[in-house]
């Protein structure tokens, strides 16, 4: 336990709301107090770090308590990351702040040229800056072969001595790649956010670097039919940062002495679903908060440089991120795993949707194999672990031809928010294009992300995020030989690697 530091919030007072946000309230939805932040409505203590702050009288769950400021920063921090090197407001105390010229066109004017590069000038803050990759890619091939050698899993040592560069050479590339790829890319998710009639995700979160307990996780959001990637977040900064003023008993910001108590999870990948399902209730109740899955590591060796955040403000923080980003009038459906760093987020940032019964939350468990197409006739109602949570779970017999065994195939899903049935999710809801992605990136870029040297180096790997979403949702063709972008009809044909880096 290491957060008994900056309590300042007195006892029996919730965290103050911060500009109008208010994420602390009874996270149950099946509760009187669901969505309901009045203080006198929970049992609310500062002082001893080992029993929960906040407690709630009618159903006795126990959400953790967040700074509001703090998910703030942290989604100020995430759309900086985001957006730098968009042709974008950079003025942090400004509303356009990282709302691109060309998703945003009516919050800019043209103002001139420096050089070749167009210039813009903010309407709201007056505030000018350049479009700097408006004039074309100069160091086209040599990017290209960067890339090439990149995906096709070459180490860095060795893409560096085949083109003659240094490394530094090579990360002022990547990140030069990166900047292209998120611009070429927000045009084209605006695209999607503004014409979808509906938006039907799924997200996940793995850690970063599997070998190293560095602490990073990455979480991601994408479209599921098409696995097309909308968002992507890791709770890890470049940057040395400081907890803003109004601390509270969680904090933000991990500290460097944080040490995790938890053993490392068992995880029985053989046994039946429902089994699988109440050893992940009981990792859940194991966190210090249930919410940080911080709390199941066994240990933490901290990234050398940087920051790292408690993973759950970046959730939350993510969770806002998107819904800035969609239109309010259009349905939403979220397939997740069974964690609460997800489904606590989105039922608190989707609170106002919730209320006005626009958005389907969903978990998603299912054995490997499972075929989405095929109709479910009879499923099992369990209630599960300690929130009870009404879970639905289902089979598919299968018989591998080879050997004669029949496996049993299941399913499971949980209704966290919406009005449909569980056998209609049973049908259809699914995680699988998001995990596939993120497996995807494991594989492709083994070496790089696991190289010893980078275990506690992590900023290596943000630029190649970028790079990947983009490769991921407009150049890689999967079985039907169409990308992502395509089967979203947000391209007409499939780009080359020249084409993204022009
Ligand atoms: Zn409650
Ligand atoms: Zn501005």
């Amino acid at each position: 336990m290491n957060n008994t530091e900056g309590v300042i919030v007195p006892n029996g007072k919730l965290p103050k709301e911060a500009q109008g946000l208010q994420l602390n309230f009874c996270k149950t939805l099946a509760c009187d107090n669901f969505g309901l932040s009045d203080a006198e409505k929970y049992v609310l203590q500062h002082v001893n770090p080992k029993r929960p702050a906040m407690v709630c009288r009618e159903c006795g769950a126990f959400p953790p308590l967040l700074n509001n400021q703090s998910v703030l920063d942290e989604l100020q921090r995430l759309k900086q990351t985001q957006t730098d090197g968009l042709p974008a407001c950079k003025n942090t105390s400004c509303e356009s702040l990282g709302l691109s010229v060309h998703s945003h066109k009516h919050l800019y004017h043209s103002f001139g040229y420096s050089g070749q590069k167009q210039r813009y000038r903010c309407k709201a803050c007056q505030s000018t800056f350049v479009d700097q990759w408006s004039e074309s890619n100069h160091k086209l091939q040599i990017q290209e072969s960067i890339l090439g050698y990149l995906f096709t899993g070459h180490p860095v040592r060795e893409i560096c001595r085949r083109l003659s560069i240094n490394p530094k050479t090579f990360y002022d590339h990547l990140n030069q790649i990166a900047k292209r790829c998120r611009r070429k890319l927000s045009v084209i998710d605006e695209r999607w956010f503004k014409h979808a009639d509906n938006y039907t995700l799924a997200s996940q979160f793995v850690p970063l670097q599997p070998n190293s307990h560095n602490g990073v996780f990455w979480i991601a959001s994408g479209e599921v039919e098409s696995g097309y990637i909308v968002a992507q977040h890791t709770n890890y900064s470049e940057e040395e940062l400081k907890e803003s003023q109004d601390n509270f008993t969680t904090a933000r910001i991990v500290s460097t002495s944080y040490t995790p108590e938890a053993q490392l999870p068992f995880e029985d990948t053989q046994a039946d679903i429902r089994t699988r399902i109440d050893n992940k209730y009981q990792l859940i109740l194991a966190r210090d908060n249930v919410e940080d899955p911080l709390g199941n590591l066994a240990k933490l060796d901290y990234p050398l440089k940087g920051t790292l955040i408690h993973p759950h403000y970046t959730s939350y923080a993510h969770y806002l991120y998107l819904e800035q980003q969609l239109e309010t009038d259009r349905p939403i459906s979220i397939f997740m795993p069974q964690d609460p760093l997800l489904r606590s987020a989105a039922l608190s940032v989707y609170l106002p949707r919730i209320k006005a019964e626009s958005i389907d939350i969903v978990y998603v468990e299912e054995s490997e194999g499972w075929q989405n197409s095929t109709p479910v006739d009879k499923h099992d109602i369990v209630h599960m672990g300690w929130w009870r949570d009404r879970w639905a779970i289902t089979q598919q017999n299968t018989i591998e031809s080879d050997q004669r065994v029949e496996l049993m195939i299941e399913k499971a899903i949980c209704v966290l928010a919406g009005k449909q049935q569980p056998s209609h999710w049973l049908q259809s809801a699914s995680t699988r294009s998001i995990s596939s992605y993120q497996r995807r990136f494991q594989v492709i870029f083994n070496d790089f992300v696991n190289e010893p040297r980078r275990r506690l180096r992590p900023a290596g790997i943000n630029p190649l995020l970028d790079i990947f979403r983009a490769w991921h949702n407009l150049c890689y063709q999967d079985k039907s030989g169409l990308t992502a972008a395509q089967k979203l009809k947000l391209i007409d044909k499939t780009w080359t690697l020249k084409e993204l880096l022009s």
